[in-house]
């Protein structure tokens, strides 16, 4: 379809923004994301037998629903500072309209855990890194806040730390001056647990995002690619991501 993309929260001015405002890397004490992420249970590696995926059913997905952006922030310590140029922010809702049949969607657009990550590429230290699982991550130890990452990624999937960042959920450090993303709530999916913002998907009604292992043809991820007539955003850049869409 021919779309429009009028994302609201027009808070990407990133360019504008000096490196030089950018103070050193502040990290939550004791967590190593690096540990965190390259596990996916203790002592197990993540296994190159599986690509996390996510499908998202445009047809269900509601036009004004948040519950998935408001899902993503409570569990990831993300805070409305009321400066949304500068809030992070890992999902958002884009609003989609047909030019010539009028016809509109909204969609959640987040990381879309590329199988060739142009993010990771472009990387000068290794901080920007796919697991075994095709889930995408930024280790914050090595992350120097250069944002060539967000420079190179299509999806304007990343954003940098600018505010202090208090609270924080032990499993999700986090650290200003550091680049972030989706991470797929990773810390749940390494203990069998469905993304945060499935899950609010699913208790909302919607059931409009369907998680699951895209190699495994017995998942219902797989299996309903496999049917239906599904489209990946940006697809002629062949980064082959594992976030899918139906109805697009
Ligand atoms: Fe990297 Fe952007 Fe692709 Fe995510 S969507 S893997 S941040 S290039
Ligand atoms: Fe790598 Fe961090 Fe620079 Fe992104 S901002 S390219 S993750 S060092």
């Amino acid at each position: 379809m021919n779309a429009d993309e009028k994302d609201g929260h027009g808070r990407r001015g990133f360019l504008a923004i000096s490196a030089a405002t950018l103070g050193g890397v502040m990290l939550a004490s004791g967590v190593r994301l690096i540990e965190v992420a390259s596990a996916r249970a203790p002592g197990t590696a993540a296994s190159k037998q599986v690509r996390w995926g996510l499908l998202i059913d445009t047809q269900k997905c509601a036009s004004g629903c948040e519950d998935c952006v408001k899902a993503c922030a409570t569990e990831n310590g993300i805070k409305d500072t009321g400066r949304p140029r500068t809030d992070a922010q890992w999902i958002r809702k884009v609003e989609l309209k047909d030019r010539r049949s009028g016809r509109t969607l909204s969609v959640p657009v987040m990381c879309q855990h590329c199988e060739r990550p142009p993010c990771v590429d472009v990387c000068p230290t290794g901080a920007s890194f796919k697991r075994a699982d095709g889930i995408v991550l930024v280790d914050r130890h090595t992350c120097i806040g250069c944002r060539y990452c967000m420079m190179a990624c299509p999806y304007k999937a990343r954003s940098i730390v600018f505010q202090d960042v208090t609270d924080q959920n032990p499993d999700v450090p986090r650290g200003k001056g550091c680049v972030e993303g989706c991470t797929l709530c990773v810390h749940r999916i390494d203990r069998d647990r469905q993304p945060a913002c499935v899950e609010a998907c699913a208790r909302a009604g919607h059931n409009a995002m369907i998680f699951g292992d895209l190699n495994d043809v017995q998942s219902e991820i797989a299996q309903r690619v496999a049917k239906f007539s599904t489209s990946k955003i940006r697809a002629d850049l062949r980064l082959n991501p594992g976030v899918h869409y139906q109805g697009l």
